[in-house]
């Protein structure tokens, strides 16, 4: 039987021969470091290989890998998914990724507002966004989420000439300087981090450089499979165990130090970076992507009088604790709701929406961050 070799490469980076020897050093680098040490990731892809193929329990006990602000469906803020609702009421089509569908904002979310008549539709991507608006004469708005891999389709439909009737609603954020929040915050211990390779694609990985010279901690950029995960992990306490700062691309197969220079030319002509709150974490200076001047005339914030949503939030939504876990803070398991009131079928707060989501991806799994 002859094959195209397909799949030869994720298998090599699932071999539990290599994750074994990974974590064999990972417990004698800890056994020599000889102290509790944090590790912090902010990728929910990240999240969901570390849960999915259980590599929390291959790891020593006062070895923490936690998941830091890094689902951009739940750092989505509320006045946001607001915004997006009161557009639709308004009779704009709001089109929007599945994962926002659902998530609640202040009083309802748009799969509520769609219930109720309001035309909402889940696209795959931007340009799906802009088809809509080349098939209506209505106007189109696209509720633009996501870091920088997401920001980056958006900026490119928008640098494509699209129809007068699309609009852009962007919350979209950029992770960095949220790294630099969750770095300062009195009650996070962070000894390192673990970089989103997807991310790092596009904005390469010598982004990283100056963070880390200002905060004296190792930064490592990682992939997406357990022996990728484990080897970031292993050159994190390589770093700790001689005592030092430093970045390391340990993802070369898709990151370069300088990205995705096309990418990042795209966004930065198409936005703007501002300061916004980041749903339950805090207001995070540069983090939030909005329309550049030049394509204010797609700029749904700029066009249309959004109403402030009017009435009473769910008062279990007061209840979720979705912001200290993605500060790092708090776990799941910490939350009353977790499981009970709060399920993926029946979710409260928007870290049970997203599949990136820290308590989806724990109620799926059964695996909690290590607190
Ligand atoms: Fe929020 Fe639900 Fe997570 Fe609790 S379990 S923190 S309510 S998303």
């Amino acid at each position: 039987m002859t094959t195209d070799g397909a799949g030869a490469e994720e298998l090599k980076f699932r071999d539990p021969e290599v994750a074994e020897e990974l974590a064999d050093d990972i417990a004698a680098r800890m056994e020599r470091i000889g102290e509790p040490i944090e590790i912090m990731h902010v990728c929910g892809s990240h999240e969901q290989v570390i849960a999915k193929f259980g590599l929390r329990s291959m790891l020593p006990d006062d070895l923490s890998v936690t998941m830091g602000p890094g689902c951009p469906v739940c750092v989505t803020n509320m006045p946001e998914v607001d915004e997006a609702v009161a557009l639709a009421e308004d009779g704009k089509t709001v089109a929007t990724y599945g994962d926002m569908f659902r998530v609640p904002g202040t009083v309802k979310s748009l799969a509520d507002a769609k219930s109720e008549g309001a035309p909402v539709e889940v696209v795959y991507s931007a340009s799906e966004a802009v088809d809509l608006a080349e098939e209506t004469d209505g106007d189109v708005v696209f509720f633009a989420t996501g870091f920088e891999t997401t920001a980056a389709p958006t900026a490119a439909v928008l640098q494509a000439d699209p129809p007068e009737n699309f609009y852009v609603l962007s919350a979209h954020k950029y992770v960095p300087p949220a790294m630099e929040v969750v770095a300062e915050m009195p009650d996070t211990d962070v000894d390192a981090f673990l970089a989103a390779g997807h991310a790092a694609t596009i904005t390469g990985y010598g982004l990283f450089e100056e963070f880390v010279e200002e905060y004296d901690l190792p930064v490592v950029v990682g992939g997406f499979e357990p022996v990728d995960v484990l080897y970031g992990v292993r050159a994190i306490l390589e770093f700790v165990e001689a005592g030092e700062s430093g970045l390391e691309n340990a993802y070369p197969r898709g990151v370069s130090r300088a990205g995705n220079e096309a990418a990042m030319g795209a966004i930065d002509e198409v936005f703007e970076r501002t300061t916004g709150e980041w749903r339950g974490i805090a207001d995070i200076p540069d983090a939030n992507f909005v329309l550049s001047e030049e394509y204010a005339a797609h700029s749904a914030r700029r066009q249309f009088d959004v109403e402030p949503v009017d009435g009473a939030g769910d008062p279990l939504t007061e209840d979720c604790i979705c912001g200290d876990i993605m500060a790092g803070t708090a776990s799941p398991e910490g939350c009353e709701l977790f499981g009970e009131e709060c399920t993926p079928s029946n979710p409260v707060g928007a870290c049970m929406v997203s599949d990136e989501g820290t308590c989806k991806i724990a109620h799926e799994y059964g695996g909690q961050p290590d607190l």
